[in-house]
């Protein structure tokens, strides 16, 4: 198989589970060493020895997201490992409250904020220092279709994956000139604990009846396009909001 990031460094947050654990297998897969970046170190480091088999090497960072100090702390662990730091998916999410705007506590939208978003705005702030001293980078953030359209009762998921779509277009434009591409992808619903804690049998079945594919996506089907955004088969896209969302977005 053609390795595509072979001596490549990535740091994957939320790759414990769901899509970012689906991305670091596909990434190491072809060669790149990764950062298993999570706040759930068992599952982190159990992904980490399955990892292992592969010829780029793994190691977990322990990491919350919505703390500016850890996503630094993150960058720095990943230079002092590894020298470099070539390819970043800022992934980690959270579900946050199902309420209307007016029950929606406080509580619930800082948190959400905080991980979602400005986790996002940490993540580039720390990575992109480090991918200047390499001379180039790629910059991959997890938005979502509800970073272009809203969803009832999720008020601040909606607000922070459209505020991440907006801070992808900004990092493009600020580094395009010094060889950083900055994309963000748009999942529709995908099966993974994210979304299979939050709802039940009904719910599930109400959500895929929007895609007119009539399925959830899977995992493997973000990180293919995770895997050809870091790599140079896509070196011409930067500042994309890309979907794959089996249709959703086309109604
Ligand atoms: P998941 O719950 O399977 O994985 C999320 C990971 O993030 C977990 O490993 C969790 O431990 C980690 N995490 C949570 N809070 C954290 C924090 N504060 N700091 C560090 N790590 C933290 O979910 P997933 O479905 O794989 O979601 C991954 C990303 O994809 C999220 O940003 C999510 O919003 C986005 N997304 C998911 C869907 C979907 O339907 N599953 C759709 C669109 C976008």
């Amino acid at each position: 198989m053609e390795q595509l990031l072979k001596g490549k460094t990535a740091i994957i947050t939320g790759a414990s589970s769901g899509i970012g654990k689906s991305t670091a297998i596909l990434l190491a897969k072809n060669g790149a060493n990764i950062v298993v970046a999570d706040i759930d170190e068992k599952q982190g480091k159990t992904v980490v020895e399955k990892l292992k088999s592969h010829e780029g090497e793994a190691i977990f960072v322990k990491v919350d997201t919505s703390s500016a100090e850890e996503v630094s702390q993150m960058v720095k662990t990943t230079m002092d490992e590894f020298g470099r730091l070539d390819i970043a998916v800022n992934n980690a999410g959270v579900g946050g409250e199902s309420a209307l705007i007016e029950e929606y506590s406080v509580e619930s939208w800082d948190e959400t904020i905080a991980i979602n978003l400005s986790g996002v705005f940490y993540g580039m702030k720390y990575q992109i220092p480090a991918m200047l001293e390499n001379g180039d980078g790629v910059i991959i953030n997890m938005a979502s279709i509800l970073g272009q359209v809203g969803f009832a009762s999720s008020c601040a998921y909606v607000a922070a994956k459209h505020g991440i779509v907006g801070l992808t277009k900004n990092g493009a434009l600020e580094y395009a000139k010094q060889g950083i591409r900055v994309n963000a992808i748009g999942p529709g619903f995908i099966k993974t604990p994210l979304l299979e804690d939050n709802l039940d049998e009904e719910q599930m079945e109400q959500i895929t009846a929007l895609h007119p594919q009539g399925r959830l996506g899977k995992p493997d089907e973000i990180s293919e396009l995770v895997l050809w955004l870091a790599s140079e088969k896509s070196s011409f896209v930067n500042g994309a909001y890309l979907p794959a969302d089996g249709g959703y977005l086309a109604q």
